[in-house]
């Protein structure tokens, strides 16, 4: 692989300013834990970054009744450490598997859902919870759901000039359950071979509703909306789940690469599927 020699950093005052610069050809740079690394090993070479990290504008939480509106400058500690992270468990499990501690000092959800890695854990609670993303760009704002801005590995909807402003993140209604696991071939900073995120909302002593958000088995993360609605009317256990997580495995399309085949992947993602009904099962 190519190395590169150093890369002018800009440092814009406001969003306008930042917008030009990146229709320039400038790339947005947040945390670095991606971008960085990526030009380091020479996959790619911008004419220059344009860092967004201190905009006033991308910084801070807002809180509303209906959700939360996380700006794009938002560090995944800082995500953890707010109020949103205990109002929203999902978040809160996927978050804490994310990186190492010092990966989540600087890096962000916005950088997680920019990379558009099917295996990034920020993805997950984000597909969960059905978040919308807003991005500012040389013709004004849009907002888009997060399940049309990722198109696949790597992909995104930003057009020229366009950087994520904002996360909306809707609560969920009511209280569901949420689980969250990844598996990987080592304990700390792993890179999923396989994930799964659910909530399930109970009614008496059955599944009444379930949303289900997989990693690292399709070319974006998958929300496998027929296994969602199989779960409906089904008791909370593993034996009640096994037609539903054979289901679950057919409706990934995972590849084979370094570290696990496809088969393997399929039959992780239907195992997750069971291991969510006994870990949810055995809650107190
Ligand atoms: C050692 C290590 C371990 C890691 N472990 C994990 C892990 O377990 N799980 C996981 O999911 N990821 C992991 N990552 C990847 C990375 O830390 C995350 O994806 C992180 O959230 C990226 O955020 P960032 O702010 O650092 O993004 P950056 O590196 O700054 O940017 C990433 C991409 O997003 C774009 N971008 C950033 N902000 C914006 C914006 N506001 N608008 C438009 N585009 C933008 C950049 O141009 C770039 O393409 C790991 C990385 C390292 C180095």
């Amino acid at each position: 692989m190519r190395k590169t020699g150093p890369v002018e950093i800009v440092k814009p005052r406001d969003i306008a300013e930042a917008v030009r610069l990146v229709k320039e050809g400038g790339r947005p740079l947040a945390g670095g834990t991606d971008l960085f690394v990526r030009i380091r090993k020479g996959i790619e070479n911008p004419p220059f970054l344009v860092y967004l990290g201190e905009l006033p504008e991308l910084q801070g939480i807002r809180l509303r009744e209906e959700g939360a509106e996380v700006g794009a400058a938002v560090t995944h500690a800082e995500l953890l450490r707010s109020p949103l992270s205990a109002r929203v468990p999902i978040l809160r499990l996927a978050i804490s598997a994310l990186g190492a501690p010092a990966i989540r000092e600087m890096g962000t959800l916005a950088g997680n859902l920019a990379n558009a890695s099917p295996a990034g854990d920020g993805l997950i609670p984000l597909y969960l919870l059905e978040a919308t993303v807003r991005l500012a760009g040389p013709d004004g704002e849009r907002e888009i759901p997060v399940e049309e801005f990722v198109l696949g590995p790597g992909k995104t909807a930003l057009r020229p000039g366009e950087i994520i402003r904002s996360l909306w993140i809707p609560f969920p209604e009511g209280k569901p359950l949420s689980y969250f696991r990844k598996v990987g071939r080592r304990r700390a900073l792993v890179i999923a071979i396989a994930s799964l995120g659910a909530l399930i909302w109970l009614e008496g002593d059955v599944i009444g509703k379930a949303r289900l958000a997989l990693g690292s088995v399709a070319p974006t993360v998958l929300r496998p909306r027929q296994v969602e609605e199989a779960l409906v009317g089904l008791p909370l256990e593993p034996e009640a789940l096994r037609p539903a997580a054979e289901l679950l495995s057919r409706a990934t399309q995972p590849i084979s690469d370094l570290r696990a085949s496809a088969d393997y992947r399929r039959k992780v993602a239907g195992n997750l599927l069971l291991d969510m009904a006994i870990s949810l099962s055995h809650r107190d």
